[in-house]
């Protein structure tokens, strides 16, 4: 196994989950009392952990060694349950059309615990049809075949269609024994009245920034720059965050630092006005740049008063020359522009002249 493939025994516990504490809390418990409904929603904003949450209780719940509340993460069951919890984020290492079914991530893929049924949309649909519940109901009439508990997650419930979710009713109702049924959602409404009555909810809410951030950087490995930025513009979600894409963030930057030399060097208005030109082609892409161009001018002033606290520290020898040039009152000015101009965006103020306006303020004066 090579040194960035990860080994189940390492998949996440609930020790290591973030956010939404309440909902770890509720499940830990009810799980180390043997009290854990058999039927449950787990309904939140997308990206912040819910599938993972429930992957985790199925490894707790068929955990041969538990340690406390939480599972050991090496017996038999940790390991293939753990790998269901990775499984999510790996891709195939050689990249190909088609998953080669052959490199450690492939194989992490590929191991399964015979009772722990993942149901989603079945490739290239949309939604999770009568069929699909129909065999499942199928392969769960008898005992789990190995595990204390079998576990059932089905992500994103709401895609069932009213017939699949009529199907499933009287599993919800009476489900088999030994067998606990999670329903995972963003829109719990899009759901059946009567499979909400059947059902335990479990709220999720969005998790704070600083906790993504500490965990891009801490776990992920990511830079402090970038972990900030991503975790500011996740919206709350971890997913989000990990997602973001680095080789589109590193040329947005290059593009925001242009601006930013040209903003504190006094360049010309129409090399500026290109600038934002460039800039404000793409709407979500232009809420990056002005992010990056506001850390970027947090770094500037850092870079002059306490070189230590500078962010994106791959960027100190092009920032620093810039740092050393700079007015102090331009800086702070420039900083304080653009903190207006990013509420100004809040209510959708043209992008370009924003943007050509912030240099003509901070430059003729
Ligand atoms: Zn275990
Ligand atoms: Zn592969």
């Amino acid at each position: 196994m090579s040194a960035r493939t990860p080994s189940p025994k390492t998949a996440p516990c609930f020790g290591s989950f973030i956010g939404n504490a309440r909902a770890v809390d509720i499940l830990r418990r009810a799980i180390g009392r043997d009290r854990l409904p058999h039927a449950m929603i787990f309904a939140g904003p997308p990206g912040v952990g819910k599938c993972t949450l429930a992957l985790m209780a199925a490894r707790r719940l068929n955990c041969l060694s538990p340690e406390g509340d939480d599972a050991c993460g090496r017996c038999s069951p940790c390991v293939r349950m753990g790998a269901a919890i990775l499984a999510r984020r790996l891709e195939c290492e050689k990249r190909g059309d088609r998953p080669c079914g052959s490199c450690p991530s492939c194989r992490i893929r590929e191991m399964r615990h015979p009772d722990l049924h993942l149901v989603g949309p079945d490739e290239g649909k949309t939604a999770i049809g009568i069929q699909r519940i129909r065999g499942l109901i199928g392969e769960i009439a008898f005992q789990p075949i190995e595990a204390r508990y079998r576990v059932v997650i089905l992500d994103p419930a709401d895609r069932m269609t009213v017939e699949a979710q009529n199907c499933l009713l009287k599993t919800l109702e009476e489900p088999p024994s030994r067998t606990v049924i999670i329903l995972v959602t963003a829109n719990p409404y899009a759901l059946l009245d009567t499979i909400r009555s059947r059902c335990r909810l479990l709220h999720f809410g969005e998790i704070q920034p600083e906790m993504i951030e500490r965990r891009l950087v801490e776990a992920e490995g990511r830079p402090a720059a970038q972990a900030r930025l991503a975790a500011a513009l996740s919206g709350g979600s971890l997913g989000a965050a990990l997602d973001f894409d680095t080789a589109a963030y590193s040329g947005i930057r290059e593009q925001a630092f242009d601006f930013v030399s040209l903003l504190l060097g006094k360049g010309s208005f129409r090399e500026a006005s290109a600038a934002a030109a460039q800039a404000t082609r793409d709407k979500q892409s232009f809420l990056i740049y002005i992010d990056s161009v506001s850390a970027l001018l947090e770094d500037v002033y850092y870079a002059r008063i306490d070189p230590g606290r500078v962010g994106q520290r791959d960027l100190l020898d092009r920032i620093g020359p810039l740092a050393r040039s700079v007015r102090h009152q331009t800086l702070v000015r420039s900083i304080e522009g653009v903190q207006r101009l990013k509420l100004n965006l809040k209510s959708n103020v043209n992008r370009q002249i924003a943007l050509e306006a912030l240099f003509i303020e901070i430059t003729r004066r």
